[in-house]
């Protein structure tokens, strides 16, 4: 069994729990502090109603509602509670996955407390206690279902798939609610009639029990150490410019390394997916001859693995960074600190070139603690 655990419209709610003036106003974050020219990164529930949305230009959230709050997105913000949800969950236990900013999975396999769905409640009362933010969770046998679960009662959700419901639960869902066929995937099975998930379930009954998500995740067994891990993140709309793909790319990899660092382990496989319109659900891995938890390098490697992909300059709206073949052990950096700092801040400048002014300078001091 798999908990997964989606915030629900994240950065908006966090944004709402600091200034409780916002609270219940329509709200949108932009990505940039430019109000008219930016796009909205995340929009809190009271704007969605009005049908406002992520990636929508601000300019056509404001001719929707003209009163909109805004506030600037603060990425340090963001990463440093989503670290402390992280920190929170670990509390249980349980095997955890960090499956992105906002989302987190605990496996539930060998778990012998009670039931899934109390501490699901739990775990959202606990969030709830110490954030102010709520959660929608999804509880299921496999990663894909239960991630599925987590989206079908937003926001402040609870729901379980097990096998009493699986038929009348998949027969209500729309095929793009499922994870990776909210883009091209689904608009193809979708133009061959496959319109819900039950029309995929029954086209191909293996895919709901076999496939355990995109990331191969939920850190084994009972083992203490995860046998990878990951840091994914959706962009807010479409991205073409290669140095903002970059500059994420360098981010991730930064996070995934601080994640190696905080438990003495150190890399010998990158693996970079990749999602976009053109370029599909990508990913590819490189298995290298040394170690690393160095940022700098799991990006070297990650941008060696995108000149795989067969496109030049494709639009991408998701990307992830999975180091796996771990081990412990005693890292001696390649690169000398110079070399590093000097990717460090060359990533800080493109990020905040697309971001603002200090939207991750913070976030970075927050990642290299
Ligand atoms: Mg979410």
């Amino acid at each position: 069994m798999i908990l997964h655990i989606d915030m629900d419209a994240f950065f908006a709610s966090i944004e709402e729990a600091i200034n409780p003036r916002l609270k219940g106003k329509p709200l949108i974050v932009g990505s940039r502090g430019n109000r008219m020219h930016t796009v909205v990164c995340a929009a809190n529930y009271a704007a969605k109603a009005l049908g406002i949305h992520s990636g929508m230009p601000t300019k056509r959230a404001y001719s929707i509602y003209s009163k909109l709050e805004f506030v600037a997105a603060d990425q340090a913000k963001y990463i440093w509670t989503s670290e402390q949800i992280f920190e929170l969950l670990k509390g249980y236990g349980l095997p955890l996955n960090y499956a992105s900013i906002d989302e987190f999975q605990l496996d539930l396999s060998g778990y012998a407390g009670q039931n899934p769905v109390s501490l699901g409640k739990e775990i959202k009362a606990q969030i709830y206690a110490n954030f102010n933010i709520s959660a929608s969770v999804g509880i299921a046998k496999n990663w894909l279902l239960a991630k599925l679960a987590s989206k079908l009662n937003k926001p402040d959700g609870l729901t379980l798939i097990d096998d009493a419901n699986f038929e009348q639960v998949l027969r209500k869902t729309s095929l793009d609610k499922l994870c990776g066929m909210g883009g091209k995937n689904g608009r193809i099975l979708m133009a061959r009639g496959l319109n819900t998930c039950w029309d995929l379930y029954l086209n191909l009954p293996g895919f709901f029990d076999n496939n355990p998500g995109k990331f191969e995740e939920s850190p084994g067994k009972s083992s203490e150490k995860p046998k990878s891990i990951s840091h994914s993140y959706t962009l807010p709309k479409f991205e073409l410019n290669p140095r903002v793909i970059q500059a994420w790319i360098r981010l991730l990899s930064e996070m995934v390394a601080v994640r190696l660092r905080q438990q003495d382990l150190v890399s010998q496989t990158v693996h970079l997916w990749l999602d976009g319109p053109e370029i599909g659900n990508f990913g590819a891995q490189k298995t290298f001859q040394t170690q690393t938890n160095d940022g700098y390098e799991i990006y070297q490697i990650a941008l060696k693995i995108m000149a795989k992909s067969s496109l030049r300059n494709p639009k991408i709206r998701a990307i992830g960074v999975t180091c796996s073949s771990l081990s412990e052990g005693v890292y001696q950096p390649l690169l000398s600190e110079e070399l590093r700092r000097e990717g460090l801040i060359q990533a800080l400048d493109r990020i905040n070139n697309r971001f603002g002014e200090r939207a991750i300078y913070p976030a970075i001091t927050v990642l290299t603690r």
